[in-house]
């Protein structure tokens, strides 16, 4: 599995163990793993965190991405993975007031095992990026394009990076992250998120639900 999206049966009897998504337009990243599914309690902590500036609440989840990284199976010791938290503009970042994925990526290093390091600044977004709601995979493909910038590619050189964020949708924006870090000369781009949405069996693209959440998003954003 390449992006940790659920299958259909016939896709895992038959298929290379990749989703439809992944087959059509291969993400950038190796891999990435999630802890849970967007939804009930995980959904509740990631709100609390982003929109209620809870800011404790960043040391469960950063405990809870820490076991998925733990499913990435990287020998620490020998590797040095870096985690590269997804960066947010920097007049969003002045809004919040704090980037999450980079509070989530600074807890998830004290639960990780010794040899993980953090550049919470290697990755800049270099503009805003309009809302991905409605969009196809293809549009928001081209939605994200050319929205990151690496600042110190020596940092990076060969290494191998995990990048973080609280939420994965569809992997867009990760993929975008790992597409320009391996530009920059990372050897490996795995990435690793809280929660992500999955589809709903048999459903049509992403839940309603899903859908809203990036609404909400949006509008959080604009008062
Ligand atoms: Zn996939």
């Amino acid at each position: 599995m390449l992006c940790g999206e659920r299958l259909a049966p016939a896709q895992l009897l038959i298929g290379n163990g990749q989703c439809q998504a992944c087959c059509e337009y291969p993400p950038n990243f190796d891999r990435a793993v999630s802890y849970g599914e967007y939804e009930a309690g995980l959904r509740q902590l990631i709100h609390l965190l982003k929109y209620e500036r809870v800011l404790p609440a960043a040391k469960p989840l950063g405990m809870l991405l820490a076991h998925s990284v733990d499913d990435l199976r990287l020998c620490a010791a020998k590797a040095h993975p870096v985690l590269v938290p997804v960066p947010l503009h920097s007049s969003k970042r002045r809004e919040r007031r704090f980037n999450q994925a980079e509070l989530i990526a600074r807890a998830a290093l004290k639960s990780l095992p010794r040899g993980f390091e953090l550049a919470a600044h290697v990755l800049v977004r270099k503009r805003e990026t309009r809302s991905q709601v409605g969009l196809d995979r293809e549009a928001r493909i081209q939605n994200m394009h050319g929205a990151f910038r690496v600042t110190a590619p020596e940092r990076i050189a060969g290494r191998t990076l995990i990048v973080v964020d609280d939420v994965m949708t569809t992997g867009t924006t990760v993929s975008e992250c790992a597409r320009v870090l391996k530009g920059a000369g990372a050897a490996k781009v795995f990435a690793a998120t809280v929660a992500r949405t999955l589809k709903r069996a048999g459903a049509q693209g992403f839940s309603q639900e899903a859908q809203g959440e990036e609404v909400e998003a949006w509008q959080f954003a604009s008062v």
